[in-house]
């Protein structure tokens, strides 16, 4: 029997150290690694390509995602970039119209520019998605729930569709993390994460993943990470693998937190609309209790009655929640979309896909929730 969530979470990839016994896997600071003859050497050689702190991590999160093989990059967008590198001009990427601002970035404004052709669709519209098939499409890029409308795609009839048309299935795992949704058992064949968020969850890292099944999708994967270099050093990696050990008990109380947060929030007089997938009367939520294990902590709000001006008032008046860019660290935050994560989208797209001026995306944390529902009550006054 393999091992439950929370003991993987505590100990896969993770053996005491050899030489010491220490219990923790040690910050193996160094660049390389002595042969004892040449071409002689104990696996690693180089860490661009291999260091053991890593690896560790890599391996623990390969776990986590019920993956054979984990790639960690020095960011969320240098795990994107890994995976966009399999393209070909001429290439067609389907994907959502609700995207994460950076992703939506990195396809339209580096890699249109060699001639891969991107196409949105509302990814939670399972038949837009296969009308949106061509013979020249090879990737599909499917984020769920979305940012910030928290919208929902079926993660299985979407491999279901990505494998009878042999198109390579990618899923952006991030505001799930590997506790609640694990798209690899849902037919994808890569599940990318950034780590920045749930997965470290304590703010103070930069970091994303790959986890995949396929031994030849991995060694191509490898190698653009070894030859393109964007690897992360072994201290973020070594506080990554110490915020995974909690990973389970923190998303527990991040989910109960956002359940307290959007009931208070979702009969308040000042707001108009509330997105989170745990409300029946969500779009997604039928989907979500299939594919989540619980509904999540990011909680999108639309203030009735805002301008801009008055949204960002509002936004100021927070003692707790802290505007920031990011999400999913313990302490709570509050994200203008359309000024910040949306930043470099038009208004015209931004508001295509409900991401309008008077839009807050809260990531709840995991204070007290009690003080949580205070600091909202007072700042919306
Ligand atoms: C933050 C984020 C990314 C980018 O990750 P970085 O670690 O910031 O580079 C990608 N996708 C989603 C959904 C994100 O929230």
């Amino acid at each position: 029997m393999p091992y439950k969530f929370a003991t993987r979470a505590i100990h896969a990839g993770q053996e005491a150290d050899p030489a010491t016994g220490a219990i923790m896997t040690p910050i193996y600071q160094t660049s390389t690694y002595k042969q004892r003859y040449p071409g002689e050497h104990k696996g690693y050689e180089y860490s661009r390509g291999t260091n053991p702190t890593r690896k560790a991590l890599e391996d623990c999160l390969a776990s986590l995602e019920n993956g054979k093989y984990g790639l960690v990059f020095a960011s969320g967008m240098a795990a994107t970039d890994c995976v966009l590198r399999l393209l070909k001009p001429g290439d067609e990427v389907l994907t959502g119209d609700d995207l994460y601002g950076g992703s939506y970035r990195i396809f339209t404004k580096v890699y249109a520019d060699y001639g891969i052709k991107f196409r949105f669709v509302d990814t939670s519209n399972v038949e837009a998605i296969r009308e949106a098939i061509t013979e020249k499409t090879t990737l599909i890029w499917i984020e769920t729930p979305t940012n910030p409308t928290l919208q929902l795609a079926d993660l299985e009839a979407i491999g279901r569709i990505a494998k009878s048309a042999s198109i390579r299935y990618v899923v952006d795992n991030t505001f799930a993390s590997p506790y609640l949704q694990n798209p690899l058992d849902m037919g994808a064949d890569i599940v990318m994460h950034s780590a920045t968020k749930y997965i470290n969850g304590h703010s103070d890292v930069v970091m994303g993943a790959l986890v995949m099944n396929d031994v030849e999708l991995y060694k191509r994967l490898r190698f653009y990470y070894n030859t393109c270099g964007a690897t992360p050093g072994p201290q973020d990696s070594f506080l990554t693998l110490r915020g995974i050990k909690t990973l389970h008990l923190r998303m527990k109380t991040h989910c109960e937190n956002a359940r307290k947060v959007a009931e208070f929030l979702k009969i308040h007089p000042r707001i108009e609309t509330i997105y989170w997938p745990g409300f029946e009367t969500h779009k997604g939520h039928e989907i979500a209790k299939r594919q989540m294990r619980d509904f999540g902590a990011v909680v999108s709000i639309v203030l009735k009655d805002a301008d801009l001006e008055e949204t960002f008032r509002i936004a100021s008046r927070f003692k707790l929640f802290a505007i920031a860019e990011s999400l999913g660290g313990v302490e709570s935050m509050v994200n203008h979309s359309a000024t910040m994560s949306h930043g470099s989208m038009t208004k015209e797209e931004r508001e295509r896909v409900g991401v309008v001026d008077n839009m807050l995306r809260l990531s709840v944390g995991i204070e007290d929730a009690d003080d949580l529902v205070e600091d909202l009550r007072q700042a919306l006054g």
